[in-house]
């Protein structure tokens, strides 16, 4: 039987709705065999995701999602096989979560400003206080009828231009790239279709990245289209890159894709697994 890999999910510690203990066992009863937890700017859920990884069959990479600023843009990377005791690392991550805090309170400011009240202690509460995304206060507006759905909410209040929006430095992209192979890990940039940039743009940031020492691209992702995955693979090949697959599941109410649910790599790529000896 061929070995699943998903290598991208998220889980309480940063704005999934799962415990790492509930994911694992989620990845596992959908087949899953290699399962990376690539929290929003943090490695909080790793410890525990590796204790109920141990209890069944399944392998759990240590990773990680690190919000990156590149020409005035998120972008965001994701970090696979890292050692999550890494000095350099814990202290860039914890700059971007100091970051989001202020972020939260600034977001609930603005909100209440607009007549929205209570949105950063619900947002707080949501996220168990440990780090706040703006998934959490799309939850609360969501839940307070402000818009029919995650989607909506997110168009209509926390995207540029909106009430509650506010901007963001994160890290740059020579600093994330650098904590990554600093702590061990292969770096990767998340699905890469989604940043709507033009096809030089996109080349250009492909290039800076794998000039920073960045290793692969998702290719596959639960957010790309057969074609945008095919497009991404042609890019992967190009820039002599290793290419990725997850499925950036957050939730069994939110996400576009279940565990492990991606199709295969198109033919050709070479996977970010090659030499990891689980196959
Ligand atoms: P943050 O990193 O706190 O700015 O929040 C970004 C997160 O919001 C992403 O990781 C997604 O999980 C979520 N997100 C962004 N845009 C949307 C959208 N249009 N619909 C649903 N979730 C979204
Ligand atoms: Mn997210
Ligand atoms: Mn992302
Ligand atoms: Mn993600």
């Amino acid at each position: 039987m061929d070995i699943i890999y998903d290598l991208h999910s998220h889980s309480t510690a940063s704005d999934g709705t799962l415990t790492p203990t509930q994911l694992v066992q989620r990845a596992h009863e959908a087949g899953v065999s290699v399962l990376a937890l690539t929290d929003h700017d943090s490695t909080e859920g790793i410890t525990e995701a590796q204790q109920a990884a141990s209890m069944c069959d399944l392998q759990l990479v240590p990773g990680a999602e690190i919000s990156v600023t590149w020409t005035g843009r998120t972008i965001h990377i994701v970090a696979l096989g890292i050692n999550p005791h890494s000095p350099s690392l814990q202290q860039g991550l914890k700059k971007l979560v100091e970051f989001r805090h202020w972020r939260a309170e600034e977001i609930g400011r603005k909100l209440e400003l607009k007549g929205i009240g209570g949105a950063y202690e619900a947002a707080r509460t949501l996220s168990n206080g440990t780090l706040i995304s703006r998934t959490h206060f799309a939850r609360f507006l969501v839940e307070q009828g402000r818009a029919k759905d995650m989607r909506a909410v997110f168009r209509h209040y926390l995207v540029k231009g909106k009430p509650g929006h506010v901007h963001g430095e994160w890290a740059s992209l020579d600093e994330a790239v650098g904590w990554i192979r600093e702590a061990g890990g292969q770096a990767v940039i998340a699905h890469p279709a989604r940043y709507r940039l033009t096809r030089t743009k996109l080349r250009k940031l492909i290039r800076d990245f794998r000039d920073a020492g960045g290793a692969a691209l998702e290719v596959v992702s639960g957010s790309h289209s057969v074609d945008e995955a095919f497009t991404m693979a042609a890019h992967a090949k190009d820039y002599e890159l290793l290419s990725s697959a997850g499925s950036d599941f957050h939730s069994p109410e939110q996400s576009w894709t279940e565990l492990g649910r991606l199709p295969p790599l198109p033919h050709g790529c070479v996977p970010v697994w090659r030499d990891w000896g689980f196959c």
